[in-house]
């Protein structure tokens, strides 16, 4: 069932689209991100969603009503900000139970559902502590659990990790997760962190000034990137010219064939991952090894073709499945054609 609908949603800031005719509906019980780079819309989009900016045109409907000019306050939607915006102060219990107060709820209510919220984010006693007492992680927690207090039909989080140290982010994006399963969120997230978009997200829209460049699943996106623009965007990858012949695309890395509806002479880029590549003593290409960073679990390498083309490789270290080369050796690259992506775009 759907209970979001962005429709035909633009917002300009003068001369600057922020938002350019975006069209998107969110499922309930879904979570969608929105990832992109800095100053491509992200945060504009959630706020016109949240009410606290006003589009140019288009529509937003929650559960088939239009909420378009409806304030934030009446809307049944909550925003989580990357500074958290807890007030200093109010102890943990008066900012978790703030809405509540607001909605004119018993104090009894209240306590015991502010006792409630801070068990699912693991505060339990936290209720008496001051903001400045607190961890940045668990700050981050006090806001989910504000944020969480009103039952919003969706919550909007924008950049809801960002401040938090890479294990910590870890640990919480786990419980993200769990509380979404447990209550069954709907959330719509914003991150320029293609980690965090792959890990939270069930769909994940790809952002470039004001538009979505793709829309799908992270295995969409990371395996069938719409354009170059995308592959780039979304982990590493090897990007390399080629050019469609007869029957083939002809590139620096061999020649392939070429999918079915491309023009003789159409200009293609080919994406090909870095794990997609072996490193050894045969292959298709051979080149010299420039540099290796052996990071555990993973070992990165570059390789600079003979052909021209500079690759980067990755090779997972499990076993000894790996075999080590020095800095400057002739070394064979090969890969399966069919990981090859051809782009048009
Ligand atoms: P970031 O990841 O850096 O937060 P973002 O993708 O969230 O970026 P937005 O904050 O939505 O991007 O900004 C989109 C564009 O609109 C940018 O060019 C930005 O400078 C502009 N913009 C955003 N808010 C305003 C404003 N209040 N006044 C003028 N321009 C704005």
């Amino acid at each position: 069932m759907v209970l979001l609908q962005v429709q035909s949603l633009s917002k300009r800031f003068g001369e600057t689209p922020a938002v350019d005719d975006l069209n998107i509906d969110i499922d309930s019980g879904e979570s969608l991100v929105l990832l992109g780079p800095s100053g491509c819309g992200k945060s504009t989009l959630l706020r016109m969603i949240a009410g606290f900016e006003t589009p140019d045109r288009g529509c937003i409907r929650l559960s088939g009503q239009d909420i378009t000019h409806i304030p934030a306050h009446q809307r049944q939607t909550n925003m989580m900000f990357q500074s958290y915006a807890l007030f200093p102060h109010l102890d943990v219990a008066g900012n978790v139970g703030f809405g509540l107060k607001q909605a004119g709820l018993a104090r009894a209510h209240i306590a015991k559902e502010v006792g409630a919220l801070l068990d699912l984010v693991s505060l339990q006693g936290f209720q008496r502590r001051r903001i400045s007492e607190l961890s940045g992680g668990q700050r981050q927690r006090v806001a989910l659990a504000r944020a969480l207090a009103r039952k919003p039909k969706l919550l909007l989080l924008d950049e809801p990790l960002g401040a938090l140290d890479k294990s910590l982010r870890m640990e919480t994006q786990a419980e993200l997760l769990r509380l979404r399963q447990t209550l069954g969120l709907t959330m719509l997230i914003v991150t320029h962190d293609q980690d965090e978009a792959m890990v939270l997200g069930d769909r994940i829209a790809v952002m470039r000034a004001g538009r979505f460049e793709q829309v799908g699943t992270p295995r969409e996106i990371y395996e069938e990137p719409a354009n170059r623009f995308v592959a780039g965007f979304c982990g590493e990858t090897n990007l390399i010219e080629g050019v469609v012949g007869w029957n083939e695309i002809v590139s620096s890395l061999g020649t392939f064939y070429a999918p079915r509806g491309l023009a003789k002479g159409t200009k293609v880029t080919l994406a090909l991952r870095p794990e997609a590549i072996r490193v050894g003593t045969t292959g298709r290409v051979s080149g010299t090894l420039q540099a290796q960073a052996y990071l555990g679990d993973i070992t990165y390498l570059t390789v600079a073709c003979n052909g021209g083309e500079t690759l980067k490789v990755m090779q997972t270290n499990a076993g000894s499945a790996s075999t080590e080369f020095k800095p400057g050796s002739q070394v064979w690259l090969d890969f399966d054609g069919r990981a090859l992506r051809v782009l048009t775009d």
